[in-house]
């Protein structure tokens, strides 16, 4: 018998059964899932993500196999935005783990606290008996909604108050979360001007799909920068337009 059954043990679920173990309830995670296995989403761990993890004891797991990022550049039009060195008492902004490896760490902390997991366990229907299936949860940021929402299921489950109170409580304290690091996010950010280069660059490219779409790949690290920023592209480029 167990106080909580957690269908799925990925980002969400292996979290919520970990706080949920180590507060004492006797947790269940089942996942149709094998682990490690990798999936093609959610690869990049920010927001609350990293202050989390450090309060969790996961951090440093993380760090072993993925480094921090700690520059974050906005640029939707004529000015980057640009905040650099984000990180708080050695938590970064963000950090890159495949999933394989993210969620290895997360199943694995869940079993070392307690909770009992069952891989290529599919759950495809649910039995209803006197309790009743009262709703679903939104998840928005897996492992900070993982958090608030163990402390709302373990007053839950410990009486302390109605479920339906915790829950809501839940939902009130999640949007405020986010509210709050939205402030942050701007007050970290500050303008910096463009290198009048770099304006000519991206002059030339809004005629030439082909070269607008090498210059984002070539920024964000999705091709190697040389083979857009070198010379002999540049001046083809730069040429081109006068
Ligand atoms: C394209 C894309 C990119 C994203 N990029 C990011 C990002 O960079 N950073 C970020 O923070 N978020 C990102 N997200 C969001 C992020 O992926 C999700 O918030 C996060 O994966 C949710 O975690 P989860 O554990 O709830 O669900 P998932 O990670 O989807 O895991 C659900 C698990 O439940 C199991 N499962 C489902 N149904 C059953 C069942 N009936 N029986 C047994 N097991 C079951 C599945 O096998 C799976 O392992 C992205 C989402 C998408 C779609």
């Amino acid at each position: 018998m167990y106080d909580v059954v957690i269908v799925g043990a990925r980002c969400g679920g292996s979290p919520l059964a970990t706080l949920l173990a180590r507060n004492g309830a006797k947790a269940l995670l089942v996942d149709r899932a094998r682990f490690p296995s990798d999936i093609p989403h959610g690869h990049f761990i920010h927001r609350h993500g990293p202050r989390r993890l450090k309060a969790w004891g996961l951090l440093d797991r993380i760090a072993a196999v993925a480094p921090p990022i700690t520059e974050q550049l906005i640029d939707s039009g004529d000015f980057p935005l640009v905040a650099r060195d984000l990180a708080v008492e050695g938590v970064a902004l963000g950090y890159g783990p495949r999933r394989a490896r993210l969620d290895k760490v997360l199943v694995d902390a869940a079993v070392e606290s307690g909770a009992e997991v069952r891989a290529e366990f599919n759950v495809d229907e649910f039995l209803f008996g006197g309790n009743r299936v009262a709703g679903t949860l939104g998840i928005s940021d897996a492992l900070r909604d993982a958090d608030l929402l163990a402390a709302a299921i373990a007053e839950g489950l410990n009486g302390r108050r109605p479920f339906q109170d915790a829950l809501a409580d839940y939902e009130r304290q999640r949007n405020a979360e986010s509210a709050r690091e939205f402030r942050q996010n701007l007050s970290a950010a500050r303008f910096e001007p463009v290198p009048a280069e770099f304006l000519r660059i991206r002059q030339a490219v809004r005629s030439d799909p082909a070269q607008a779409t090498r210059l984002a790949m070539a920024r964000v690290g999705m091709i190697d920068p040389q083979t857009f920023f070198n010379p002999a592209n540049l001046q083809q480029l730069l040429g081109a337009t006068g």
